[in-house]
């Protein structure tokens, strides 16, 4: 099998050829299918995060090293089955679950893999991913079927779609079903938050956008409006959209700029949910945030239980994925490329 391997970070990434593995115990062996290219592999390639203020945060220091198989956005056909995994075929077509944990930890127990704080096993991150003609997923139970998606149009469900389901899901049903929300940034996340919302029956929201062609894209995934935020007084362009005062704001760009306007159109018992990892610092007048009841939580992707209910949602064709941009897996150097000038129209997807 070939897989594309960072050696490196900030290096191109090398071809590497190696025997297909053979799934042990619980394990299944996924012939890869599709693979989505995520923004935070732009980040593992580089091999830090922007913390603002010129700091760094290197993932070398959080356990993440080289050799790295990118891709977490996994959907393949059954072509290995471990002696102990039940419930699956080969040749049955899945979605993999990347955001595994050590299964011991508090986190775990309670469900919540994606933040487990004593072991991840994420998969295109501490296992390797699907950047590669192969992928062992280590339990059956973190696969979800494709239902009436194509690979391509299922595997982003795994990580962009998982995050803006999960940020709804930190906002609240019964907030988001009544009242105005605003989204911050309306790229690949953003317009898949809008149409979930809408899958969801939620109210709506107010996009902001600085990129006019962005705006138009939220205007037809159905935002009550789509708001340049160099306007005047963008908190208030924003209510005034809305017409209702914001109960809640999602950022899937996660900058200063995106951070304060999203704190400040907030209304009282509000909360400022980011999601973006664009990254820099700001700095907070603290009794705002009392006498505002303000919330401020992170969302970092989501649960397998939320994926098991998005990709049932995804599968029976009842809300609509981001456009696709097909490649050749053999790609994967020019679609990160791509993917970081800009040049991707919604989701770069590999193809082996
Ligand atoms: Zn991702
Ligand atoms: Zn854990």
């Amino acid at each position: 099998m070939k897989s594309y391997v960072l050696t490196e970070f900030g290096a191109p990434l090398q071809t590497v050829e190696a025997p297909v593995p053979a799934p042990q115990g619980t394990e299944v062996l996924l012939k890869t299918l599709a693979a989505g290219v995520c923004h935070s592999d732009l980040h593992i390639w580089d091999g830090y995060f922007d913390m603002g203020g010129g700091k760094h945060q290197s993932l070398a220091d959080t356990g993440i090293v080289p050799p790295i198989t990118m891709g977490h956005e996994i959907a393949g056909e059954v072509a290995g089955i471990g002696p102990e995994a039940k419930g699956v075929k080969k040749g049955e077509r899945y979605v993999a679950y990347p955001w595994i944990g050590c299964g011991e930890c508090p986190s775990c127990r309670a469900g919540r893999e994606n933040i487990c704080t004593a072991g991840e096993r994420t998969l295109g991150i501490r296992r390797p991913g699907g950047y590669a003609d192969y992928v062992l997923v280590p339990h059956p139970r973190y696969l979800a079927p494709l239902g009436k998606l194509t690979p391509a149009q299922a595997a982003p469900y795994a990580c962009s779609g998982l995050t803006s389901y999960a940020a709804l899901n930190c906002v609240g049903e019964a907030v988001y079903k009544t009242r105005p929300i605003l989204i911050l940034g309306a790229g690949g996340l953003g317009l898949t938050c809008l149409k979930l919302l809408k899958a969801l029956g939620g109210l709506g929201a107010v996009v902001v956008d600085t990129d006019p062609k962005k705006r138009e894209a939220a205007l037809l995934a159905g935002a009550f409006a789509a708001i340049d935020p160099k306007t005047e007084k963008p908190a208030r362009a924003v209510n005034a959209a809305a017409k209702a005062p914001i109960a809640a704001a999602i950022d899937f760009v996660g900058a200063e700029s995106t951070a304060r306007l999203g704190m400040a159109a907030v209304t009282r018992g509000g909360k400022y949910v980011i999601v973006g990892l664009f990254g820099g610092e700001i700095t907070l007048a603290l009794p705002l945030i009392p006498l505002r009841a303000l919330a401020i939580e992170g969302v970092v992707t989501g649960t397998l239980a939320e994926f098991k209910e998005l990709m049932d949602l995804a599968a029976r064709g009842k809300t609509e994925g981001v456009p696709l941009q097909e490649m050749p897996l053999a790609e994967a150097n020019r679609a990160l490329m791509d993917l970081r000038a800009g040049r991707i129209v919604g989701r770069a997807v590999l193809k082996p």
